[in-house]
């Protein structure tokens, strides 16, 4: 029987495994289908990770951080974790093949994927002047154009923070009106660098071997195509969180959950199943950063100790 089954090694997921080893559990295990370390080694540059004055890529980051919380006990099993039920007080895990594990408390900390536009280039610029992160990635386009696409709270919020930061910012939408909420709307078009190209599809990235320089747009309306020269290009379409292993036979999710599936905690990270918590982007209200992911994690573990007595 484990006392603590962490489901995911990003920030969250590692965070909580050394918080959780070193206050003293003796038997915690992290399932991770992948490598330890989570979304963000995907990013090329991280800067602003406090106390990391050197800009550094993801992988760089996270280099050390399972390795620190092994020396205290935390084991790692390579393995997707399909479903968490209920069994008595405790918990079950059913892993990828086939075999099950019981726990005395779970921390879900599975994260979230941007959704994807599904446009040409997408795919082939991803990293390379496409981003999901303007917090992350704005600097690099410093007194530079770049497009924002989506029409939703995040699009709007984001490109009215990259237009602080960036000379003029496309907001390129597929409809003639925003999903956002009317006081962002608003808050938007009083940045005087903010181009709104609405009612149109995205055609395509286009770029070369150093990234993106540029998207073509097809206006709905008389199908005439643009070009916008940006080197930069922000996907805001949307984000899926990864809350399926909570899900039940019967379609319910084991914990309580908003209607994007983002489990809800309160602060202590704690659903309102008893041993159960959820840390990181796959949380409400997550502000989608490392050392936000990381906080959680160590919230959640110091909280299971307390817990498990
Ligand atoms: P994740 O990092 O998403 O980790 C979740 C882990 O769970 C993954 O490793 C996944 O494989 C695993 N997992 C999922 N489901 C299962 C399952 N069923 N079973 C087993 N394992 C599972 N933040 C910053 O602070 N600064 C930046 O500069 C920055 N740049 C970014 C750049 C990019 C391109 C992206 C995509 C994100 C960036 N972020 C940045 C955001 C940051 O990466 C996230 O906020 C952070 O990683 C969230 O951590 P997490 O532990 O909650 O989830
Ligand atoms: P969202 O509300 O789902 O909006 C996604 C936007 O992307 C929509 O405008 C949508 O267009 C567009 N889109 C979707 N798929 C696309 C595609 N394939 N190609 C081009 N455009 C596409 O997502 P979000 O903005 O990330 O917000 C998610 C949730 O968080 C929402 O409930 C939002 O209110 C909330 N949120 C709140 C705040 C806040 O309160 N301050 C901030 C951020 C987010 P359509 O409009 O045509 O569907």
């Amino acid at each position: 029987m484990l006392d603590l089954a962490i489901i995911g090694g990003g920030p969250a997921g590692l965070t909580a495994g050394l918080y959780a080893t070193r206050g003293g559990l003796n038997n915690v295990t992290m399932f991770e289908m992948g490598m330890p370390g989570g979304q963000i080694t995907g990013s090329s540059e991280i800067e602003n990770y406090p106390g990391q004055e050197k800009v550094v890529t993801g992988m760089e980051l996270m280099q050390t951080w399972p390795d620190q919380a092994m020396k205290f006990g935390l084991k790692h099993e390579m393995q997707q974790v399909m479903k968490v039920r209920k069994a008595g007080d405790n918990f079950e895990v059913e892993l990828g093949d086939g075999s099950k594990q019981e726990a005395r408390s779970v921390l879900l900390a599975t994260g979230s994927v941007p959704k994807k536009g599904g446009f040409k280039g997408e795919d082939e610029f991803f990293g390379r002047g496409i981003s999901t992160c303007a917090t992350c990635d704005g600097f690099f386009y410093k007194n530079k154009e770049v497009a924002v696409i989506g029409g939703g709270d995040t699009a709007l919020e984001e490109a009215y923070y990259l237009s602080k930061i960036c000379s003029k910012v496309y907001l390129v939408h597929r409809r003639d009106s925003y999903r956002a909420a009317p006081s962002t709307i608003e808050h938007m078009k009083k940045a005087e660098n903010i181009e709104e190209v609405t009612n149109v599809t995205v055609e395509e990235v286009i770029g070369d071997n150093m990234g993106v320089t540029g998207l073509i747009v097809k206006s709905k309306e008389n199908g005439e195509t643009r070009q916008l020269d940006v080197p930069g290009v922000f996907v805001f379409v949307g984000r899926n969180v990864l809350s399926d292993a909570l899900k039940q036979d019967d379609g319910s999710y084991l914990c309580d959950v908003n209607e994007q599936t983002e489990v809800i905690v309160d602060l202590k990270m704690r659903t309102n199943v008893p041993g159960l918590y959820a840390a990181g982007d796959v949380r409400i209200e997550a502000a989608k950063q490392v050392v936000c992911a990381a906080a959680d994690g160590a919230t959640a573990a110091v909280d299971i100790i307390e817990y498990l007595g």
